[in-house]
């Protein structure tokens, strides 16, 4: 559950000067009204009537546009609100997205100004091939330029980014994650590519010019990057869209890599590449016994027991049992053939990262 109660403002497409070939925000805020600033305002009261626990911090999120590239009037009309409530304690902080090639020092003067306290930038990739594929109408210098400018400021930087856009491949979203790693980020979230309804890519894709990502390579690849930014101490807060009425098979996405548990997946194929590597000390094991967190187990265990199957078979094990336990999520204890081993996961993770050369 989420330690902070979020009040999302959609501003759909509102003010983005492009097209990027994937985005159809309308579809994927599930809006298609414009917002005003009295809108902002019952949604902000409307939400803090709602929240159960009102001891939780209050964020304000403007999602879904790029809304540095809102009209300046339009900006502080929206800010204006959000600021009168968090100046008088109702709220805690302001957050919002944008476009990188939208962030200079007068942008960021506004947004100081108005008590902005997390900006998140979509970058979606560090190889300007695919961002021109993309359509995106930026470059990564402007995302180096964003960062730097945003750095000069206290406020925190998120960095979204997308793999399996037109043009990427798993050496280029490696490249882009190792080029966001450097940039330091508070936190990072990483997007699969899904086909949306009326989307460029909708039509690229069925004119057979786009060929969208399987779920298990896209999984397999999302791992490998989320290794690195966990070694990296780099928060990633979200992994996969949220699924909505419109973010779903059944809704509007039309093809890619869609999984309503996409992030547990990941974190769970994470948890048993680590175990792997701590097994491969082991020559024969027949009995065995995996200890861990509620949350941990069912990473490990995964959907319809995909993962327990598959270390089953991996390593020959005849009795493989699962086991929750009161043990810290960063720790495991196995026993194998009656003796035990503790794992220690932060130090597989090193381990496991060096290994594999990412
Ligand atoms: S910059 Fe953002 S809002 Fe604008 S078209 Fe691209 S994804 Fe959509």
């Amino acid at each position: 559950m989420s330690k902070i109660n979020i009040i999302p403002i959609f501003i759909p497409h509102l003010g983005c000067p492009n097209d990027c070939v994937f985005c159809n925000q309308k579809k994927i805020t599930g809006i298609s009204t414009h917002v005003t600033g009295s809108e902002v305002e019952s949604n902000i009261l409307e939400y803090l009537d709602y929240f159960y626990d009102k001891s939780k911090d209050v964020e304000i999120a403007f999602y879904g546009g790029s809304f540095t590239a809102l009209e300046i009037d339009k900006q502080i009309e929206f800010l204006s609100v959000a600021k009168k409530y968090k100046d008088s304690g109702k709220i805690d902080r302001i957050r919002l997205s944008t476009r990188p090639d939208f962030i200079d020092r007068d942008i960021l003067k506004i947004q100081l100004d108005y008590g902005v306290d997390i900006i998140e930038l979509g970058v979606q990739s560090m190889d300007d091939e695919v961002l021109n594929l993309s359509n995106r109408g930026h470059s990564s210098k402007d995302v180096i330029k964003a960062v730097e400018s945003i750095r000069e400021t206290k406020i925190t930087l998120g960095l979204q980014q997308m793999i399996g856009l037109p043009g990427d491949t798993y050496e280029k979203s490696l490249y882009t994650t190792r080029e966001l790693i450097k940039l330091k980020p508070d936190f990072v979230r990483i997007y699969p590519t899904l086909i949306v309804k009326d989307t460029e890519l909708e039509r690229m894709y069925y004119n057979n010019e786009y060929t969208p990502m399987s779920l298990e390579s896209s999984v397999e690849d999302v791992s490998k990057f989320l290794m690195l930014y966990m070694k990296e101490d780099i928060k990633v807060i979200r992994i996969g869209l949220q699924n909505t009425e419109s973010i779903s098979t059944d809704g509007d996405v039309v093809g890619g890599p869609f999984h309503e548990s996409y992030r547990e997946l990941v974190e769970g194929l994470v948890l048993n590449e680590m175990l792997y590597n701590y097994l491969t000390k082991f020559i024969e094991i027949d009995n065995m016994t995996v200890f861990g967190s509620g949350r941990n187990i069912s990473l490990l265990v995964g959907q319809k027991s995909k993962y327990k199957d598959l270390l089953k078979s991996k390593y020959n094990i005849k009795n493989l049992k699962y086991k929750q336990m009161k043990i810290d999520d960063t720790k495991l204890k196995l026993e194998i053939n009656s003796e035990i081993y503790n794992i220690d996961l932060e130090y597989e993770l090193g381990n496991l990262v060096d290994k594999m050369g990412i």
